[in-house]
């Protein structure tokens, strides 16, 4: 399963579906519906989307980092960063909002000491930098040592 790696493309920015239970036909015809790439570790959807010439990544690596680096190095990307970031959850685009809109939603410990906030303009889910974000920019700054 990529849901993990699913979540880290959206929050690097990258427009991306993840479906956990989904047949490979109906993943296939999706993937060319909406001209995007598989990313899969199952070799023989690789083969029958190779059939439809859907482009592909087969992951064989087994660690998070190892399959981003993976991911990075065939989509020939030259840097990640977390200027665009997408929801984690939904896909959706992240927008900066100001604190006194969402005061009464954010936990008021992180109100006291966190001073920039984004939302996500499709499920409303807020964010800020903690140590999620903080272990995420760590990962990213490694990867890009290896690129
Ligand atoms: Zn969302």
């Amino acid at each position: 399963m990529l849901g993990t790696i699913a979540k880290k493309l959206r929050m690097l920015g990258f427009d991306t579906h993840y479906y956990n239970t989904i047949n490979d036909d109906d993943l296939i015809t999706s993937a060319k519906k909406e001209n995007r790439i598989i990313i899969t570790k199952d070799y023989i959807l690789v083969a029958k989307a190779a059939n439809q010439d859907i482009p592909t990544i087969q992951i064989f690596t087994i660690t998070e980092k190892e399959q981003l680096v993976e991911i990075t190095r065939k989509m020939s990307w030259k840097k990640l960063t977390l200027d665009n970031p997408r929801c984690s959850i939904c896909n959706g685009i992240l927008q900066k909002t100001s604190k006194q809109d969402i005061i009464g939603i954010i936990p008021p410990k992180v109100a006291e000491s966190v001073q920039e906030f984004w939302q996500c303009d499709k499920c409303s889910h807020i964010y800020w930098v903690g140590t999620h974000i903080r272990n995420l920019e760590r990962l990213i700054a490694e990867i890009n040592d290896t690129l």
